[in-house]
């Protein structure tokens, strides 16, 4: 187009189009190799080390809720990389497990384990490994649009055989501190998958449930002590939620110093009084008619009698018999129930423990699909979620049962399936925590734990954690390397390469380290040479992802690598990781290396819709991130989520999100008004520099402010605090819009001089020049857009002067990305030296914001640079000594004084403002009215409609006769008065600049509504 030819800054459209705008950079950024050239151009300079959690690829779209730390992620490897830090930018694929396995049956259309079975494990394998290959590749996707940098070709995979034999070493390596040891015990344990679950997959899986709970009578038989209870027909009353328990109780249980009252009562539809044993308390606060308590005991008066179960007709239940009585236990309470507990150790923890203590039988009524087991008669095959009412009914007919309640409690589901979960005894493997757990204390001390709370809750894990239970019941995972051989030797495959060494046959099919390849691999036992096969079970997936601190850096392979690399500087994930992830890997790393593997962990909250529901995959409320994406724009998402607090839960919507997005247009519209006058004026931001000492004040008000802006950012994103830093850069950027450019607008387009308008021109240039830098590592494509227009703008028509990134000087050819070269630097020595000499300094405010910053300060100081370098003042400012500050002071009055008067500007009027503006959208208002408006000539009471009334050449004509029309009078503090000598006509015709706005409207221009005057 030849007005754009005309222009040194690319016309900005007067929409907002974010999403276009985005695509846009993609394709530059793909184009010009942007990310490659950026690493190629850090490569070899200090380290910044961060390691990514896993992602788990399982889902076709990634939520909302991802992008908050992803936004995290590549908020501060951007930062990082703009300093300078080589990085390994590594993202990870979190890839086995019940996750997955689940959402292949569902696909598949199988429902248990033995439609597993039949369908092919070997085909199962292939499904889940698709499936992981298929998600990844739209997390990969996804990410890209959400501007995430990422070496998305390296990323790494817990499906690898590195991966696995990397957890392998360690396995065997506590096998030989000790730590390793098969356990039989009573598990929380989903029917579904057929699996038993670990403690830290059972944290927050909760929901409100309601199940039949029973009062069941235990007759006291006429034993001993018992005889005068049995000859009164005593019972102990015991109450239970879970019914079908009920066949394996073994024992009831009191609490010794808790008062028990013996009831006489005739209960509903009987004829004759019985004699009912419960927890005093309990009794005093229910209302039982026909009813009196004939004397109280204490609860340790009652341990050691017998008692009748209630199916101790059933052939399992005959082995229970004998062992039915009594006993103590200090957990007992008077909360709820009847102070008489139910134990079944076959079917709880608790109940297992002191099933041991008491050397107890033990009755496991349920298989692994929850169906009990041959030995429970007619409730064999039944599912024991599913016989609650046949229970109470057999109860009830036998007299056996009291009462009936329905009874709603917050249960235990499985986390993966939402099946309610039944507890069962089974043989598991576990790591013993009890050596570790100080050392994994100790050595989670020695970390910065963001927000710092997180720090108490991971202490607070580890201190009531049990063992680890490592397996599971399943197909697609880590397959655990242990066997043992015929002779009942037991050992542990370590590596790959001992699997090999080990192999006696079956090598030859194994296609990778997964069943049900691996299982048919035949090793000889390291004792007596015996053949030996692997234990069916496979690995919990957070082994898979706690040892990628290891597995990735190549532990195993090349130990140099690793120490490059080791420990991460920084981790980010949402907070349930303190006991997944940030756990397992601190497991690891003990193990392995004494210390934790990272040294700075930023924790963020959960994510809720607009209503503070959660989100669910299959729910309404759902948000896919593209979605999101293309109706708002990444950046938009991006911004949103880095100013918020982390340690806040956050309610996630698009009324929230156009909330930011009016933030946004107040930038937008201060860089729209910029190039717009720019171009109208032919400001060339090679010019030389007005000397600050020349500016009029406002200006140097502006720089001071900016100083303070990247001093106070660079702090803030150094202790990896983006709400500061944003809320910093929004608070600046309302100044720049509402103060600074509301009040020199008249210098903008009627300056007094040409030097005053220039002052005003390198100012505002400076002020967004340095903004978008600044805000580059949140909202990148706004950067990129933004910021690669202003610099086209400064080199052009400058032949023989590279540009900042060295790129080939192109006048009209395509942009280049910007985004993807530090700035400040190149590769050279001299650039290493600067970036590690401010590494190894102990950080601080006022750092510079580029390692160049310090020159450019000064150079700003001394008024002769060329401004196209843009400013980094950071450390510039501490380098002014008692100058800069008192520079500082005396501009200090009309910052106050901004502040003061912006918080006189009615709250209502301001919304007033930001409502305008989104309703302007895409049709800027005239701008000739606009600047007619701005000499206090507005029309207002006119609504959008009347403004795009008339032909565009009326509009036009319009626009000359109120240009021509003078100023009322000068804005405060933009005085030509500082520029003595330099005072000089305009350059331009009137009649040029007409014709220039005329070209302007027809582009479409935008426009300065928002820097109309005050009210
Ligand atoms: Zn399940
Ligand atoms: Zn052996």
């Amino acid at each position: 187009m030849a007005t754009e030819q005309k222009m040194r800054f690319a016309p900005v459209g007067s929409g907002f189009d974010l999403p276009e705008l985005e695509n846009g950079v993609l394709d530059l950024w793909e184009r010009e190799a942007s990310f490659d050239v950026l690493r190629q151009k850090n490569s070899g300079a200090p380290r910044y080390s961060f390691i990514d959690g896993p992602i788990t690829a399982n889902i076709e779209a990634m939520g909302v809720h991802h992008a908050w730390g992803r936004t995290y992620k590549d908020l501060y490897q951007r930062y990082k990389a703009m300093q300078g830090f080589d990085q390994r930018w590594q993202n990870g694929f979190d890839c086995q497990g019940l996750w997955v396995e689940v959402q292949v049956e569902r696909e598949l259309n199988l429902n248990s384990k033995r439609d597993i079975e039949t369908y092919g494990i070997d085909k199962f394998s292939r499904a889940c490994r698709a499936r992981v290959d298929r998600s990844a590749a739209a997390i990969t996707k996804q990410s890209i649009r959400l501007g995430q940098w990422m070496d998305w070709d390296n990323s790494y995979y817990t499906y690898s055989d590195n991966n696995i034999s990397h957890i392998w070493s360690v396995l065997k390596l506590c096998h030989e501190k000790g730590w390793l040891y098969k356990g039989h015990r009573a598990m929380p344990w989903c029917a579904r998958c057929g699996t038993a679950l670990a403690e830290h997959e059972m944290t927050g899986s909760y929901k409100e449930m309601t199940h039949d709970s029973l009062y069941v009578r235990f007759p006291v038989l006429a034993e001993g002590r018992g005889s005068d209870l049995a000859k009164q027909r005593a019972s102990f009353l015991a109450w239970t939620t879970t019914p079908w328990t009920l066949p394996a109780n073994v024992m009831l249980a009191v609490h010794p110093d808790l008062d028990y009252v013996k009831v006489r009562v005739v209960a509903d539809g009987a004829t004759e009084p019985e004699l009912l044993i419960l927890g005093a308390k309990v009794y005093a606060q229910s209302k039982w008619h026909n009813a009196e308590v004939v004397g109280t005991v204490k609860g340790r008066d009652l341990i050691g009698l017998r008692y009748a179960g209630p199916f101790d007709e059933l052939p399992a239940g005959k082995t229970a018999a004998p062992a039915h009585k009594v006993i103590a236990w200090d957990e007992v309470g008077e909360a709820e129930g009847t102070g008489i507990v139910h134990i079944a150790p076959g079917c709880g923890a608790e109940d297992f423990a002191l099933g041991k203590r008491e050397d107890a039988p033990v009755l496991v009524p349920i298989d692994e699909n929850a169906q009990f087991v041959s030995g429970f008669g007619w409730l064999e095959g039944r599912d024991a979620r599913d016989v609650a009412h046949e229970i109470a009914d057999d109860l009830r007919k036998r007299g056996r049962l009291f009462r009936e309640l329905a009874y709603t409690h917050s249960y235990p589901i499985c986390w993966r399936c939402k099946e309610e979960i039944v507890f069962r005894v089974g043989d598991e493997w576990f790591i013993s925590m009890d050596e570790l757990r100080p050392k994994l204390k100790e050595a989670a001390t020695k970390v910065r734990w963001l927000p710092s709370h997180t720090g108490d809750r991971m202490q607070n894990w580890l201190d009531n954690m049990g063992d680890w239970n490592i397996s599971r019941k399943r197909y697609w995972g880590l397959p655990l390397p242990f066997y043992t051989c015929a002779n009942g030797h037991f050992f542990i495959i370590g590596s790959q390469n001992e699997l090999r060494e080990r192999a006696v046959r079956g090598l030859e099919q194994l296609q990778e380290l997964h069943r049900p390849w691996i299982d048919k691999v035949v090793v000889s036992c390291p004792t007596c040479k015996a053949e030996s096969v692997r234990v069916r079970e496979t690995g919990d997936v957070w082994l898979d992802a706690g040892i990628v601190p290891f597995s990735t850096l190549n532990w195993l392979t090349d130990r140099g690598y690793w120490k490059k690399w080791f420990p991460a500087e920084f981790i980010t994930e949402n907070v349930e990781q303190i006991r997944l992830w940030y756990y397992s890997q601190l497991f690891f790393s003990v193990v392995l290396t004494g210390r934790a593997p990272y040294e700075t962990v930023l924790s963020h909250e959960f994510v809720y819709d607009e209503i503070g529901d959660e989100f669910h995959k299959s729910g309404e409320n759902f948000i896919d991130f593209p979605q999101a994406a293309e109706r708002v724009g990444s950046d938009i998402v991006r911004w949103f989520y880095m100013r918020l607090n982390p340690a806040d839960k956050v309610l996630f919507g698009y009324n929230v999100l156009s909330e930011v997005k009016r933030k946004l247009l107040v930038l937008w519209n201060t860089y729209a008004f910029f190039v717009t006058y720019a171009n109208v004026d032919h400001f060339d931001p090679a010019a030389a520099v007005v000397p600050a000492r020349e500016r009029p004040l406002i200006d140097r008000w502006l720089l001071s402010s900016l100083h303070r802006l990247v001093r106070d950012v660079r702090g803030a994103l150094d202790a990896y605090d983006s709400q500061t830093a944003c809320l910093k850069m929004e608070a600046f950027w309302d100044d720049l819009s509402t103060w600074y450019v509301r009040r020199n607008r008249s210098r903008f387009w009627k300056a007094r001089s040409e030097r005053d308008s220039l002052a005003a021109y390198q100012t505002l240039y400076e002020a967004l020049t340095t903004l978008i830098r600044l805000f580059a590592p949140v909202m990148p494509f706004i950067a990129e857009e933004t910021l690669s227009l202003l610099r086209r703008g400064a080199h052009r028509g400058r032949p023989g002067t590279p540009d900042a990134c060295r790129a080939p000087r192109r006048r009209t050819g395509p942009r280049r990305a910007i985004l993807g070269w530090r700035e400040d630097a190149d590769a050279s020595p001299e650039a290493h030296r600067r970036v590690r000499r401010e590494r190894s300094r102990p950080r601080r405010f006022g750092q510079r914001f580029r390692a160049g910053g310090d020159r450019q300060g000064r150079a700003q100081r001394e008024g002769d640079r060329d401004p196209r370098r843009g400013g980094g003042p950071g450390e510039g400012d501490r380098e002014a000594g008692p100058q800069g500050a008192r520079t500082e002071a005396r501009q200090g009055s009309p910052a106050r004084a901004a502040g003061a008067r912006r918080g006189s500007l009615p709250a209502a009027r301001r919304d007033d403002l930001g409502r305008r503006l989104r309703a302007l959208g895409h049709r800027g208002p005239h701008l000739a009215r606009r600047r007619a408006r701005a000499r206090g000539r507005t029309r207002r009471g006119r609504d959008g409609r009347a403004r795009n009334e008339g032909h565009p050449g009326a509009r036009a004509r319009r626009s000359c006769a109120r240009a021509r029309a003078p100023p009322e009078q000068h804005a405060q503090g933009g005085g030509a008065r500082h520029l003595g000598p330099h005072r000089a006509p305009l350059r331009r015709s009137h009649r040029a600049r007409v014709r220039a706005l005329r070209r302007l409207h027809k582009a479409g221009g935008a426009g300065d509504e928002l820097h109309r005057g005050p009210p």
